[in-house]
């Protein structure tokens, strides 16, 4: 039995290898069912998911009150396209607005679409409000961002395996060092013709990287001083993940363009959007941007019932709770231990540095013992392991998951 068992996780393995792309580098384990905090793997073997899929799944894995929602969705009107109304979509967006603070939103599916809306809607605000000369608008980014895949989005990314004979690149994006102020200043002071400023709140794939604290309220000063739009990719930091509805929200910031995406479904479906006010939002008009599957009646109801469970479920207070009890187990651990140097991170989006050089495997081969030991996790940039459960995780799996953690850890001092 067990030497049958094994072959089904190779066989998918083997599949996948044989006919998919290889543009991914998984860890060998192959998933077939997913409840909560948990996942199982082809053979049966239970583990605790510690990526939630790049934190899409914050409510937890096949959350009832989200899947219930897809699923009667599903059997009554699945898509329009915004050629004709439907009865979901205006429903969500007075939902989505009231809930995020905002007058408007722009339904796309993906994280990366939402984000090259933003720059679209930052663009056209720049030619039509500001007043900046056609084709001339500047777009400030961050060294070593992480806003998604498109040619646009890869084109200001620093990352030469995400770049590297992906060219020509699309123009009009100057990059700063993230986490500091004076650089921002001084391309404001210089540039006229800036028109926003795109950051994540918390750098995620770059390794969780938290900028000083005001860094946030402090840009978006400059950019208010500027008449510069402050555009916030919270695709992976929002919707409760960081121990707050949004990160910019440790800090009072109000976004001028907000960018959501991932577990604005709970992981159910592909659903993203971008927040703006009216004098904002209200520079596109029919014709200028859309999206077959955009704002459909699947994802519209997916998304009210996302946003619902992390209310009721009071997901950002749990998230704070959980992620000041793991940072504070895990330093107990990092105080004696020579093979991880620190623990970084906000709410429940957590990273340890281990203590190797970046080409090094150590990190994988971590995850990879992780993997035996019952918790799913992955390496982010050589020597990083982001650590970033549902957020439904309770106290005491979460401190069964600190054993795991730093018993594996232990192997490898
Ligand atoms: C994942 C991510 C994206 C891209 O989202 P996709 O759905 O993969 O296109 C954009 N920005 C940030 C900060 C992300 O973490």
């Amino acid at each position: 039995m067990a030497v049958l068992e094994k072959k089904s996780s190779q066989h998918s393995i083997e599949l996948e290898n044989k006919y998919g792309a290889h543009n991914y580098h998984p860890l060998p384990v192959v998933l077939s069912k997913g409840e909560g905090v948990y996942v199982w793997d082809v053979e049966g073997k239970k583990y605790y998911d510690f990526l939630s899929a790049y934190s899409a799944v914050n409510q937890g894995h096949c959350h009832p009150k989200i899947v219930g929602a897809m699923m009667n969705q599903a059997q009554t009107l699945t898509l329009t396209s915004r050629a004709f109304y439907n009865d979901k979509l205006g429903e969500y967006e007075k939902f989505a607005t009231e809930y995020f603070g905002f007058d408007k939103l722009l339904p796309m599916n993906t994280g990366a679409e939402a984000v090259e809306t933003a720059l679209k809607i930052c663009r056209k605000w720049a030619y039509e409000k500001k007043g900046i000369s056609e084709n001339d608008a500047q777009i400030i980014v961050c060294e070593n961002n992480f806003h998604g895949r498109t040619t646009t989005i890869i084109s200001f990314s620093n990352d030469p395996v995400a770049r590297k004979n992906f060219g020509p690149y699309t123009e009009g994006f100057i990059k700063i060092e993230y986490d500091n102020l004076s650089a921002l200043e001084t391309v404001l002071e210089e540039n006229k013709n800036v028109a926003g400023f795109l950051v994540e709140p918390i750098q995620g794939e770059a390794g969780v990287y938290v900028p000083s604290e005001n860094y946030l309220a402090k840009a978006k000063a400059l950019c208010e001083k500027y008449n510069v739009l402050f555009m916030a990719d919270e695709v992976q930091t929002g919707i409760a993940r960081t121990g707050q509805l949004l990160a910019v929200d440790y800090e009072n910031v109000k976004p001028d363009v907000l960018v959501l995406g991932k577990a604005l479904s709970g992981g159910a479906y592909p659903v993203s959007a971008v927040l703006a006010n009216d004098h904002i939002m209200n520079v596109i008009k029919p014709g200028n941007h859309g999206s077959t599957f955009g704002g459909n009646p699947i994802a519209a109801a997916v998304a009210v019932a996302a946003l619902e469970v992390v209310r009721d479920e009071k997901l950002a207070e749990n998230a704070y709770k959980m992620g000041e009890l793991f940072r504070s187990e895990l330093n107990k651990y990092i105080v004696n231990s020579k093979i991880v140097n620190l623990v970084r991170g906000k709410g429940l989006l957590n990273a340890i540095v281990i203590n190797d050089d970046e080409e090094s495997e150590t990190a994988w081969n971590i995850c990879v013992a992780l993997k035996e030991n019952g918790l799913l996790a992955k390496p982010t940039h050589g020597n990083i392991i982001r650590f970033a459960p549902p957020l439904v995780m309770n106290k005491e799996q979460l401190l069964e998951c600190v054993d795991i953690i730093t018993k594996t850890l232990s192997d490898f001092e």
